[in-house]
């Protein structure tokens, strides 16, 4: 899953944010609204997490303004604010569920997971492809009954191509998905990683559109 967190306290975020990576998501952390707001209008989430009280401005508002774009992903707030009236408040703009500071960070996760699984009734959380059964849940691949270990990033390339299919998609959306925002991209990763797809999931899976990008072979 790709994760937007934003937090402006580092004692809370990092801690959040390793514990998130090591569970295979990407988790991209951002301490004020303006950087989490050019990050999500360039980078579909999974889920947003959003502190109340940032540098720049009131979470609640960024929250009113995101779902008055529209903007269908699931927002859980991280809030110090233990008050009823704050959440319900959050709740009522759109906000999926909450997590009162300080927080246990099985517990984000678990809510995480709860808030996906609700959204997740306009996708399919299992998509069968020839002989493969993918989870988009938990990420997990089984190829022939049997299953198949994907990296971080292996994955992020082939959920990209997953929820795009049968659309060919530009290697810089896949470039994008699977590095964290703003970091530098070394210019054959992305063959590589393909590579490595098809060597675990089957040679002819993924094709190559020269010039336009990359697609999954149905
Ligand atoms: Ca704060």
């Amino acid at each position: 899953m790709r994760i937007l967190l934003i937090e402006d306290e580092a004692a809370l975020a990092r801690p959040l944010k390793e514990h998130l990576e090591a569970d295979q998501n990407i988790v991209e952390w951002f301490g004020t609204l303006d950087e989490a707001d050019a990050a999500i209008r360039t980078t579909d989430y999974d889920v947003v997490l959003l502190d109340l009280q940032l540098p720049d401005g009131d979470g609640l508002g960024f929250l009113s303004t995101l779902r008055g774009r529209a903007l269908r992903t699931p927002i859980i707030i991280l809030t110090a604010r233990d008050k009823v009236s704050d959440r319900i408040d959050g709740l009522n703009r759109g906000a999926d569920d909450y997590v009162i500071k300080p927080f246990d960070l099985d517990e984000v996760k678990a809510r995480i997971h709860t808030v996906c699984r609700r959204s997740a009734d306009q996708i399919a959380q299992t998509v069968q492809l020839r002989d493969l059964v993918v989870n988009m849940t938990d990420h997990s691949v089984i190829r022939a009954g049997q299953p198949v270990r994907l990296t971080a990033k292996e994955w992020g390339v082939l959920e990209v191509l997953l929820r795009r299919k049968p659309q060919i998609v530009a290697r810089e959306n896949l470039e994008t998905a699977i590095y964290a925002y703003g970091e530098e991209v070394e210019s054959n990763a992305l063959e590589a990683h393909i590579s490595r797809l098809r060597t675990k999931l089957g040679k002819d899976l993924i094709t190559t559109h020269r010039g336009m990008g990359y697609a999954l072979n149905p």
